[in-house]
């Protein structure tokens, strides 16, 4: 078996028919059926514009053989799909392993789909969209080659090693086989409603809360209070994923404050972490807007140290080990429809975060498991965010319409944050303001009201705490032992080995 991670092993497809053809000599039918069985492919974005295309010209450069066999696939292939739906011609052309319009490419999804036993999404709502959107003609073709296996994360690094407090307190309550079984964390449920472990709860939580303080005024130089709401937003740096209306949210509140310094406001600790890929301008100016917000709102006065906005430099997982148990809030506001599934947002849950986020990826799940109660939901759904898209959705409308957003854009705009230069966000700005392909202005209103209701749990810190044990209870099936099983049923067809 040959499980493809994504699109970027997928030339192994043709590699492998190479290897049975020209050095075994067998039959085309014979290497087709075996390469077939031995290739499984998972997918990992809905993004259309993230599917690999690789270019003819640099094959037939490096690779000439496994071009030829590519083509020799492709026309086989096409003719299957002719037969099953004569007179198709959208389909054949959409189903083509090479991209013949303009500038040729070889499809490394179409590849990895025509190659495999089996192919699956990441999470339940991340499956359904890809039969609905960018698979569809492939279960059309190959309904039974389609399953979900939902990601997970291992609870050995993620907690165990990660957050020792945390797992001290969870052996000496429930036992110590939950590492290696996570849904025994359920055990813990009836804890939630005991004041001394929700205590003990608590003094863990704030110790690794000092930790990262430590960290944060090593790498940064900025002093943060433990003792604040620590909003974190780890991953990496996207406008699909938001981290702009994180930043909306921020300006919101400190204009709160500038307007009305005496404003009863508890204590948050922004933190940001993440990667921008180096060739996307956009990801970088978004770094570029959390640091120079940080700049002033860390040191304005009338702020008085009630807010303070961090960027983490170099986010990998040995920092993410020290931050993800540190979290009180979970940053998960992807546009809906968009995260195939996230991971950090399991990591920040099993350490006992609450998380505010969308109807998206493994959120839907999460939710489910944690209860309705005890997760902080807001956002448009990925049909309404389709449905906004088909009826011209009108970012500037929404603008014009609430007050706030309109402050926080013109703030920007007006150069707060940039020293007086009004051109350098415009990028950011203008977007939002004319085309916001991710929404943000339609969600804005939403996220900064269910905001005000995460600030408003806060103050009452034991049904925080109860939340938050409640979370870390739940989990179980978000370790990365579930996921596995799954793959050997689903996938793999093997059954486990008692080793003796
Ligand atoms: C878990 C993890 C991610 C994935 O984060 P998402 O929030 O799921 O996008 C990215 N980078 C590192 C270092 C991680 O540990």
């Amino acid at each position: 078996m040959i499980q493809l991670n994504d699109t970027h092993p997928s030339v192994s497809v043709a590699e492998l028919m190479r290897i049975l053809i020209d050095e075994y000599k067998i039959d085309w039918d014979t290497a087709w059926n075996t390469t077939c069985k031995t290739f499984s492919y998972t997918n990992h974005t809905l993004l259309p514009e993230a599917l690999e295309k690789w270019s003819v010209g640099l094959f037939a450069y490096l690779i000439p053989r496994v071009l030829e066999i590519i083509y020799e696939i492709n026309h086989r292939f096409l003719n299957e799909v002719k037969r099953n739906f004569p007179g198709d011609e959208g389909k054949l052309s959409r189903m083509s392993i090479i991209d013949e319009a303009g500038e040729k490419y070889v499809r490394m999804a179409n590849l990895a789909c025509a190659g495999s036993s089996a192919i699956n999404g990441v999470a339940a709502l991340h499956t359904e969209l890809l039969k609905q959107q960018v698979l569809h003609d492939w279960v059309e073709m190959f309904p039974q080659r389609f399953h979900n296996v939902t990601n997970g994360v291992t609870p050995r690094r993620f907690i165990v090693l990660s957050n020792p407090g945390l797992s001290k307190l969870i052996t000496e309550s429930i036992g110590d086989k939950w590492p290696a079984r996570l849904d025994e964390l359920r055990k813990l449920e009836p804890f939630a409603d005991d004041a001394s472990f929700r205590e003990q709860f608590r003094k863990v939580k704030l110790e690794n809360k000092r930790i990262l303080a430590t960290l944060i005024k090593e790498r940064t130089g900025i002093t943060v209070d433990p003792s604040s709401m620590y909003d974190i937003q780890v991953k990496r740096i996207h406008e699909y994923k938001r981290q702009h209306l994180n930043v909306l949210n921020i300006i919101t509140r400190y204009l709160r404050i500038k307007q009305n310094p005496g404003i009863d406001i508890a204590p948050r600790t922004f933190i940001f972490g993440g990667k921008a890929a180096p060739g996307y301008h956009v990801a970088k100016l978004m770094i570029k807007l959390i640091n120079s917000v940080g700049d002033v709102v860390n040191n304005d006065p009338d702020v008085n140290g009630r807010l303070k906005v961090v960027f983490f430099p170099d986010f990998n997982v040995t920092n993410a080990q020290h931050i993800y148990p540190a979290a009180d809030l979970s940053e998960q506001i992807s546009t809906a429809g968009k995260e195939a599934s996230g991971t950090g947002n399991m990591k920040f849950s099993m350490n006992g975060a609450l998380t505010i986020g969308t109807l998206d990826g493994a959120n839907v799940e999460i939710r489910e498991e944690v209860g309705d109660e005890n997760f902080f939901l807001f956002g448009l759904t990925a049909a309404q965010v389709e449905e906004s898209k088909r009826n011209q959705y009108d970012p500037h409308f929404i603008y014009d319409h609430n007050a706030e957003l309109h402050d926080v854009i013109n703030m920007i705009n007006a150069g707060h944050f940039s020293k007086g230069d009004c051109n350098l966000f415009k990028p950011i700005t203008d977007n939002l303001l004319w085309h916001d392909p991710y929404m943000l202005m339609a969600d804005y209103p939403l996220y900064t009201a269910c905001q005000d209701l995460v600030a408003e749990t806060w103050k009452n810190t034991s049904e925080w705490n109860r939340m938050a044990v409640l979370n870390v209870a739940r989990m179980g099936k978000f370790s990365s032992d579930r996921s596995i099983q799954e793959y050997c049923e689903k996938i793999w067809k093997v059954k486990p080995f008692r080793m003796k």
